[in-house]
């Protein structure tokens, strides 16, 4: 487990009685030493680590995650939380209020389902179940929200109403998508929202966030390809869709290098091919299919793609003679980080980690996330929180089949999603209790 690794700014609230800080949206806050949000939930390490680990052993897909919910929804009861299970089917909001009234809001969000991979491990806490496994660490995103929620409860020194939303369904099943459809945002009217992942590479007790991209869109590709079928031995009686194929696969590289911007990212991958049979080794199939996928960061982009690949799709294939479709699915937008609360994020990080632990140009991913679909509705930021920088097991990268979260980090993640709440929603009086 290890103790944390707190900056030696953060650690000077150890020692110092109270230190006045002075965020620049202009609110005064005393922070006492026990106050810390990090440093208090660390007291619950062992808890939080089991309750962790308890979930990684028992991953569910998305929108089956009924006995996540149910855990989660036990510990709320338990610490007298109010909140709603069944939002987007399994996806559940806690409301937390305040010592203060005040009509403003914040949101933060987590994710709770797993992936239908394998895990590879021997630990105590691998998956039960085969063929699932909590390999992106939504285990441990789950478990430090509800950290998040128990510091609230117990201390609320803030004014207003922090809802923490515990997301189904993120991995490619639209579970954001669902609570926003299940009327999440009406429901709770949150003003801004938060969120973050871990992130392997990233040193524990560091974060990263920056204002506009952070994660790609996704979109997937399906290339239907229709030729006409006969004898590998009379190649010349058919229209070979197996080597349209060939050609469609090599010539939409050209798209990326050759049609986009060298100073704008985008990435286009086909990822399967399925043609004919294996044991039919002289026969020239009639059709085959290609799938991939699309990643883009702003919306002209992922439009020129998408004709770009319609236009070489068809065209290749009628110069063979043979006929092909594109569909072209758009899943996840891309996840862009509003300036102005990216940077009220990253202060609230160097207040509590240290300016020194604050990344502010790590690089976007190309990978997807369905928050985004919120940050669409919403202005807030997504946060990307140190897993670990080097050694087999933290610094395996997501969806890796041996990786596993590092519950170093859970009083991190939950103390920082904490220090959101207490400095976006700071109490009227700007003075913080020691006493609760
Ligand atoms: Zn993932
Ligand atoms: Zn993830």
């Amino acid at each position: 487990m290890g103790a944390l690794r707190l900056s030696p700014v953060a650690v000077m609230f150890k020692h110092v009685a109270a230190t006045v800080i002075v965020l620049a949206t202009g609110f005064c806050t005393m922070f006492f030493s026990s106050d810390h949000p990090i440093e208090y939930i660390r007291r619950w390490q062992d808890d939080y680590t089991r309750f962790r680990r308890d979930l990684h052993a028992h991953p569910e897909l998305g929108f089956e995650e009924h006995r996540t919910a149910q855990r989660i929804s036990e510990r709320l009861t338990a610490l007298g939380i109010e909140h709603h299970t069944g939002i987007g089917k399994t996806g559940m909001v806690a409301v937390i209020r305040g010592r203060e009234a005040s009509p403003h809001s914040m949101g933060l969000r987590a994710d709770m389902d797993a992936l239908p991979m394998q895990e590879e491990s021997s630990r105590p806490h691998a998956s039960t179940v085969p063929g699932r496994m909590h390999g992106c660490g939504h285990d441990g995103h789950a478990t430090m929200l509800l950290a998040c929620a128990h510091y609230l409860q117990e201390t609320r020194r803030f004014a207003g109403t922090a809802y923490l939303i515990f997301q189904p369904a993120e991995e490619g099943r639209g579970g954001g998508k669902a609570m926003l459809a299940d009327g999440l945002f009406e429901r709770f009217p949150v003003e801004r929202i938060f969120a973050l992942h871990n992130w392997p590479g990233l040193p524990v007790g560091k974060v990263a966030v920056h204002s506009g991209p952070v994660m790609a869109a996704c979109d997937y590709v399906t290339i239907d390809i229709e030729g006409c079928g006969g004898h590998g031995a009379h190649p010349h009686l058919t229209v070979d869709p197996v080597l349209v194929a060939g050609h469609i696969i090599t010539a939409v590289q050209s798209i990326v290098s050759r049609n986009i911007s060298p100073f704008d990212h985008a990435v286009v991958s086909l990822c399967g091919m399925q043609a004919g049979n294996m044991d039919a080794k002289n026969v020239v199939p009639r059709t085959a299919r290609l799938v991939g996928t699309v990643r883009t960061f702003h919306a002209e982009t992922q439009e020129w793609i998408e004709a770009r690949l319609r236009e070489l799709v068809v065209s290749v294939a009628s110069g063979f003679g043979a006929k092909a479709t594109l569909r072209y699915d758009r899943i996840d937008p891309a996840t862009i980080n509003d300036a102005q609360q990216a940077r009220f994020a990253a202060r609230v990080a160097a207040q509590l980690l240290g300016e020194e632990n604050v990344v502010h140009d790590l690089e976007p991913s190309m990978g997807a996330e369905d928050f985004s679909y919120m940050l669409q509705k919403k202005p807030g930021a997504y946060l990307r929180l140190g897993q670990g920088g080097s050694g087999e097991r933290h610094g395996l990268f997501l969806h890796n089949s041996r990786y596993d979260f590092n519950d170093e980090v859970i009083p991190y993640g939950a103390g920082l999603l904490a220090g959101l709440v207490e400095a976006g929603l700071p109490l009227v009086s700007g003075i913080r209790d020691q006493k609760i």
